[in-house]
């Protein structure tokens, strides 16, 4: 069982609007690549599950999917600035088009760090980052995704693919835990 309780959250960002700011994100990001170029969309789990799901759905291309598997905060409400790179077996993206798909961007070191192994490992022709969420105020390093959907507050936040301590993907929207 989760030590904190689903009836204390308060929703931050319902599933409707949601569901509206995936349909414009997915028009917008569309309009960087042309109609016939082929699209790698990787999705980073565990955390943007919901969010890549649904994106491509709305997302009028060509596209393969791929998951790789990133840690950062482990059990923590703060990030733990310890990037942990479970999994990042990937194809030759080399001269590819790549759409990265995260959940959050809140220190920038996970976007960072993407960004950095994509164009010095896989030199793809084309690299975009877009993700859902945006905790500009908490960012450690000079970073900010092409696209992202709500810019927040620097709370911690579950719901639509984020966790605490592995509960609460589950949730259609986002929320907290008012202090
Ligand atoms: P960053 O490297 O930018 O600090 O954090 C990126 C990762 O930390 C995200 O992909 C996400 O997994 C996790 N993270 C950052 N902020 C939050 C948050 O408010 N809630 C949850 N559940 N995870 C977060």
């Amino acid at each position: 069982m989760s030590d904190k309780l689903m009836s204390d959250l308060k929703i931050l960002i319902t599933e409707e609007e949601i569901k509206n700011k995936i349909k414009s994100l997915a028009k917008d990001v569309e309009n960087v690549f042309e109609k016939d170029e082929d699209i790698y969309v990787i999705c980073v789990l565990k955390g943007s599950v919901m969010f890549c799901a649904d994106f491509v759905k709305q997302f009028n291309h060509n596209i393969q999917m791929e998951f790789i598997r990133i840690s950062s905060y482990g059990n923590e409400t703060k990030s733990t600035n310890n990037l942990q790179a479970i999994d990042l077996t990937l194809p030759n993206l080399n001269n590819k088009n790549v759409l990265i798909v995260e959940d959050i961007i809140d220190t920038g070191l996970t976007a960072r760090f993407l960004t950095d192994m994509f164009k010095i490992k896989h030199q793809p022709k084309k690299l975009v980052f877009v993700s859902l969420l945006n905790k500009k105020c908490a960012r450690q390093v000079n970073i900010e995704p092409d696209f992202y959907g709500f810019e927040i507050e620097d709370k911690f936040v579950v719901g639509y693919g984020l966790d605490y301590k592995g509960y609460f993907r589950n949730l259609p929207y986002i929320a907290y835990f008012p202090q």
